[in-house]
């Protein structure tokens, strides 16, 4: 019979659950992808994720074609709209079955239960796999059954998890015998109806991708514990946004990551052990989201920083979303993310504790400002960045626990590198004043005749707020939010 698979979240035929088990179960297939926009809008998708995805589906559709599966891409409005589109699809292609991967969110969830409720008056059969995660949620629980809320022992429980289990990567399917289908699959890809951020710096083909990921594990993780937070060394993968569109599967990451670093599992000191642990962060946040599903409802995990009195700011917020906040770091990464849709891990513990320690702005509005820029964006790993930093999290930073920007800057980023990569105004700081640029007028005016002459004058803003009296202020807030609990 015929089987439809869905793509999602899962833009790959390499290692892919749904795809493969379709092909064992169908003589032919037909393979769909629904652009939803007005769902995109609502989760605030970053335009340059939805032209990732676009460019995508173009190599997808030639791979699939040489196994004689059409790809049929049909854009709907949002959710409410695809059992439509797969019933109609069903019909049109004689389709007893549907297969695709889960997605672990609830508004998806939600999409595929009404789904497999349209499918099953019709006899058609919904198959929905778990393939996102190496370990899958619920495979990991505490002795008393549950899920874990620390890092710690969810890293030891799914390391041992993965020891007994093994690792298996799948390859593509095979061909399908008859190519009846190919007439569904119809010319290019349609233009999405959404608005348009190139994202052509970020291949998408079969070979680049697994390219990136062959040079990383055999050039760059050896060294990945000691160069991963200095945001001006390329020294992280840059595989997020293929992740978190599954161009790639994180099982694909560590079995190369074992070819090239088979000490990952064991030596706590390796870059490869260090890689590892952020592939198992990804799985803890995905676990974390299917076992409170309050986390997908703007929930925080820890209820009492509901109590938090969160400023109300847009002058601070647009600051911050500018790169205009007069703290270099800050203003740095806030431009990156603007202008390229990607930043640094360090830098985004750095801004997101900014927004919400040093300005006091409710992590949503920065959680947002991320989704609808980032080229990665994922909903469990940013809501889970977000939460830690703000303290509201599981396993998350203390709340009296602030990061200090300048101090931030000066480790990560000494001789301010990249700093001046993005904020042009400061290129000519000496090193001594990049991370206190307001600092360096009235020192040179002191220390240097021929200066006094003819002033320092930066076009950058002053620091919009004092660190010092921020971080008390924000403690003060949070230990009064937590005693009213
Ligand atoms: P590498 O250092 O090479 O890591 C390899 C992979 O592990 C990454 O591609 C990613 O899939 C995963 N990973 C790494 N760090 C983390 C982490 N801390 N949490 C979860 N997974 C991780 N990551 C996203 O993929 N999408 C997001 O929307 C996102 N939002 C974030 C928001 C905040 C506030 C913070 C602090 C972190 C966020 N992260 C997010 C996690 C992390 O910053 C990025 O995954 C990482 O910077 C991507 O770069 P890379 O691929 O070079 O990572």
């Amino acid at each position: 019979g015929t089987g439809i698979i869905w793509f999602r979240a899962d833009l790959r035929l390499v290692d892919n659950t749904a795809l493969l088990a379709a092909r064992e179960q169908c003589e032919n297939l037909v393979a769909v992808y629904l652009p939803t926009p007005m769902q995109w809008h609502e989760h605030h998708v970053a335009p340059i994720q939805v032209d990732l995805i676009h460019r995508r589906l173009a190599v997808l559709k030639d791979l699939l074609a040489d196994l004689n599966i059409p790809l049929v891409v049909r854009e709907v409005a949002d959710f409410s709209d695809v059992p439509l589109a797969i019933t109609q699809l069903a019909g049109e292609s004689g389709a007893h079955s549907v297969f695709c991967n889960k997605q672990y969110e609830n508004d998806e969830q939600l999409r595929d239960k009404n789904v497999k409720n349209a499918l099953s008056p019709l006899n058609i059969q919904f198959h929905c796999f778990d393939d996102s995660c190496i370990v899958n949620p619920g495979d990991v629980v505490t002795q008393a059954g549950e899920a874990f809320k620390v890092f710690t022992p969810f890293r030891k429980a799914w390391l041992s998890y993965l020891y007994r289990a093994g690792l298996q990567v799948q390859p593509p399917p095979a061909k399908v015998d008859s190519n009846a289908l190919m007439t569904l699959s119809d010319g290019d890809i349609p233009t999405f109806t959404y608005p348009k951020v190139n994202s052509i710096d970020w291949p998408v083909d079969e070979e680049a991708i697994r390219q990136r990921l062959l040079t990383f594990c055999e050039t760059k993780v050896a060294l990945y514990h000691q160069q991963r937070d200095i945001p001006s060394i390329d020294g992280t993968s840059c595989l997020s946004p293929y992740l978190a569109t599954g161009c790639l599967s994180a099982r694909q990451c560590l079995s190369v990551l074992l070819n090239y670093a088979p000490n990952c599992l064991i030596s706590p000191d390796s870059g490869g052990f260090a890689w590892l642990n952020e592939l198992v962060w990804r799985e803890f946040y995905r676990h974390l989201l299917v076992a409170y599903p309050k986390l997908g409802r703007n929930q925080p995990f820890v209820s009492w920083t509901n109590n938090v009195l969160w400023r109300e700011s847009d002058e601070y917020l647009q600051a911050w979303q500018q790169g205009r906040t007069g703290y270099p770091i800050v203003d740095a990464a806030m431009r990156q993310l603007k202008a390229t849709g990607w930043m640094h891990n360090r830098l985004r513990m750095i801004t997101a504790s900014f927004l919400t320690k040093d300005l006091l702005i409710d992590w949503r509005a920065g959680e947002r400002w991320f989704m609808s820029h980032l080229i990665d964006g994922d909903f469990a790993s940013n809501n889970g960045g977000w939460q830690w930093a703000a303290s509201t999290g599981t396993d998350a930073q203390p709340y009296f626990r602030v990061f200090n920007p300048t101090t931030q800057g000066e480790r990560f980023d000494p001789k301010g590198e990249f700093i001046r990569t993005w904020v042009h105004e400061l290129k000519d700081v000496p090193d001594k004043y990049i991370h206190t640029p307001h600092l360096w007028p009235e020192a040179a005016r002191n220390n240097d005749p021929v200066l006094f002459d003819s002033p320092v004058c930066l076009d950058y803003p002053l620091p919009i707020v004092d660190h010092k009296a921020a971080r008390v202020c924000t403690i003060e807030v949070f230990r009064i939010a937590k005693e009213m609990a």
